[in-house]
């Protein structure tokens, strides 16, 4: 009981990764049907399942929507810095303590956009199917990372277990020849009229100021693209936000497909009731739904891969496999973020990943629990003499008051 007194944290955080088994979240889902997908697994290399409480935790940064990131930084700042300043000592270092909190929140998504790390990668057991990512984007485009190459962008899909991706630039046409480690595909992002329309295949040159005028202009960029050779996928968050009523008038204009889900922090918010009636809208009219990373260059995971079957066009073409975190992003109000996202990512821990998440809350909590002799110094050193102290003395150790 005392132990527990004295570090309600690591009792907490043992408490979550354990009731969370309970209702557990499996680690992909079909965007269509909410099941997990019968070709495909999520397959965790052993650094990242070594590493889980960091990697769960840059995941689950990742996965955010814009409205959901600020609402989640904004509560656990404020919280920490609370804890810091209210915590009993001299003023100086509750000062110090109520900074370090927001501080060590920075630092944490500094490291969810930029960190190198283990990443998990979609694996399928059918080989008729492609694993496929229709928009991504590389320094080449205005919002693009600088020096983020092809190559780079090739290697971060390859890490992932993607075997091809289209690079659609803003209103740029991809000419690189890249074919290694995976193949890169040539594609544009046209900006019309407050939509953005995914492109495949070598499309220029379109005349961009003659189809973004209005709406109705943008009806004739279909048909264009067509002439072209090119498919024409509307992409979010646009259709959603600033075309909803005009989503039938885009499919009888000749659009080819939507996405229904995009890893962008802004799209991430779209609402699963929205993602259904547009699968209703794809399924009646038998066009192509796809998810897009729409990767910049930030972060090191993607929300969404594509199984592709060739051979095979509209719906049924194509298969949306997605991480529940990041569907769950349109379900939840914005300020529940400080405890859903947790939440959810608990929820979503494989067994070895809650065996990584208890050694490291067990071997801090001894580190922390056993008192240091005078002149022990810190270190690892003190932790294997901890845990022989440990497992000796704590069955008969007298309970003493905390501090
Ligand atoms: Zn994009």
């Amino acid at each position: 009981m005392n132990l527990l007194r004295r570090h309600p944290i690591a009792f907490v955080l043992l408490a979550l990764v354990v009731v969370s088994a309970i209702d557990p979240l499996p680690a992909l889902v079909d965007a269509a049907t909410g099941a997990p997908p019968a070709d495909a697994d999520l397959a965790r290399p052993l650094g990242y399942v070594a590493a889980a409480p960091l990697s769960d935790v840059l995941d689950a940064l990742t996965f955010l929507s814009l409205d959901r990131a600020r609402a989640l930084l904004a509560v656990w700042a404020v919280a920490l810095a609370a804890w810091g300043a209210l915590r009993p000592a001299a003023p100086r270092r509750r000062a110090v303590r109520a900074l370090l909190g927001p501080v060590a929140l920075l630092a944490l998504g500094g490291a969810t956009v930029t960190l190198p790390r283990s990443v998990p990668r979609l694996v399928t057991s059918d080989s008729a199917l492609t694993v496929i990512d229709y928009h991504a984007h590389t320094s080449a485009s205005h919002d693009g990372r600088r020096g983020w190459t092809a190559l780079d962008l090739a290697r971060w899909h390859a890490a992932q277990g993607f075997e091809a991706s289209y690079v659609t630039e803003h209103n740029l046409l991809f000419d690189q020849r890249v074919q290694q480690p995976i193949p890169l595909l040539p594609g544009v992002e046209w900006s019309v009229a407050g939509q953005h329309i995914v492109a495949l295949a070598d499309t220029l040159p379109v005349d961009r100021g003659r189809f973004g005028r209005d709406t109705r202009s943008l009806l004739g960029l279909f048909g264009e693209l067509h002439r072209h050779g090119a498919l024409s996928i509307a992409s979010l968050p646009e259709y959603w936000l600033a075309h909803w009523d005009d989503l039938d008038e885009f499919v009888a204009a000749g659009l080819d497909g939507f996405e229904i889900v995009n890893c962008a922090p802004k799209a991430l918010a779209f609402p699963a009731a929205r993602r259904g009636q547009v699968l209703a809208l794809a399924a009646a009219r038998d066009l192509l739904v796809v998810g897009a990373s729409d990767n910049h260059g930030w972060g090191k995971v993607t929300c969404v891969w594509n199984l592709a079957l060739s051979g095979v066009r509209g719906y049924r073409s194509n298969q949306v496999v997605a991480r529940p975190l990041a569907l769950a992003q349109g379900e939840w109000l914005p300020w529940t973020a400080a405890y859903t996202q947790p939440w959810l990512m608990f929820r979503g821990l494989s067994w070895s990943e809650r065996c990584s998440w208890i050694t490291w809350i067990l071997v801090v909590l001894i580190y922390r629990a056993v008192p240091r002799r005078a002149g022990d110094a810190g270190g690892l050193g003190i932790l294997a003499r901890s845990l022989e102290v440990f497992k000796l003395r704590w069955p008969r150790k007298p309970t003493t008051p905390g501090p």
